[in-house]
């Protein structure tokens, strides 16, 4: 049987014909509205499910990437060879148990705050507008306003590298600065256990509307884009390393450097990811020129471009 048949009966023995799909355009699954297709596109229905799948295809070393609500991807025009796992079905159990919430990796982050924030627990306020899943956050360790998730995980539900799940503190996360030990080991998240604090819940509400619209000001939203492009170089800040280089609005194609926040590479309507890719190493290259220093890209780029 040809390889891609192999896997198709593989993936559908394990998750149901349903559940699989093939040649799946990326573009329907990230903010940036762009991307080629995935060879396969499988929507497990329960966690048993997600985690066999997840077992099989790295202890298979069948190539595969892990989707949360794809906010911080670029995938290339053509595509993706491989398996994506969407987590948003099997994974998206929100519930709270005194100062605890406890999400499976594919819940919204912004519904985990807004359920946090209905009961009257403080301290992930940060995270109500970043447009991830919580599995994604903590793999990247997201964070605003001066938050991230490293100050709010409690534990961890990891896949390890024998495939067995374990609970790692959050403590032993290997967190750093949009760093977590599952990226760095490259680990499949399956559960997170937050430790929030009690507070009031209207207090909570407002700090959350006011951050809302800090972002609404701030941010070029109205456009699709993956957030801040770059990392934040120590001791700068690149939307401004890139406004002081000129740079603000240059454009390649459908892909422009927002003039509302700099950081920001948005897709102003037609975009291909080749163009924003060019445009992440136009602005790499003159940011390099006029200030000396390196720009890394916080979105992951990944397939064929
Ligand atoms: C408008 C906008 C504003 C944003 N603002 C912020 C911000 O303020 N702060 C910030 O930090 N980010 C921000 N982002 C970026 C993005 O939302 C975060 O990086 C978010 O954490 C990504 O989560 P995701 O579920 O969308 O991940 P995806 O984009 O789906 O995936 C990102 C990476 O995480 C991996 N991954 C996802 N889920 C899992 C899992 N369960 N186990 C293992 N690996 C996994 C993927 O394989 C991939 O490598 C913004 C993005 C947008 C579009």
């Amino acid at each position: 049987m040809p390889e891609e048949k192999m896997i198709r009966a593989r993936l559908t023995e394990m998750c149901g014909a349903d559940c699989v799909q093939q040649d799946v355009p990326m573009s329907e699954h990230t903010t940036f509205r762009t991307g080629g297709s995935a060879d396969f596109f499988v929507t497990p229905k329960d966690k048993d499910e997600i985690v066999s799948l997840l077992r099989y295809l790295r202890q298979s070393g069948t190539e595969h990437l892990i989707l949360g609500r794809g906010s911080n991807l670029l995938v290339g025009d053509n595509g993706y060879r491989g398996v994506v796992v969407d987590t948003r079905t099997a994974l998206g159990d929100i519930e709270i148990e005194e100062d605890i919430v406890s999400a499976g990796a594919g819940a919204v982050l912004g519904a985990v705050a807004g359920m946090a924030a209905e009961a009257s627990l403080a301290g992930m306020e940060f995270a109500s507008g970043i447009p991830g899943s919580i599995g994604g956050a903590v793999f990247m360790n997201a964070g605003a306003y001066g938050g991230e998730m490293a100050q709010i995980v409690s534990t961890v539900e990891l896949m390890n590298a024998d495939g067995e799940l374990v609970d790692v503190k959050g403590s032993d996360m290997g967190f750093s600065y949009r760093m977590s030990r599952a990226q760095k080991e490259d680990l499949p998240v399956i559960s997170v256990k937050l430790k929030l604090r009690k507070g009031k819940r209207d207090e909570i509400l407002n700090k959350i509307r006011d951050l809302g619209e800090q972002r609404l000001a701030k941010q070029p939203l109205e456009y699709p884009s993956a957030g801040s492009t770059f990392k934040r170089p120590e001791g700068y800040f690149a939307g401004k390393l890139i406004s002081d280089a000129g740079l603000s609005g240059l454009s390649i194609g459908g892909a422009m450097v927002s003039p509302k926040h700099n950081g920001f590479i948005i897709n102003t309507g037609n975009a291909r990811s080749k163009e924003i890719l060019d445009l992440i190493h136009e602005v790499q290259d003159k940011v390099k020129e006029t200030s000396g220093v390196d720009l890394i890209p916080e979105v992951r780029i990944i397939g064929e471009f």
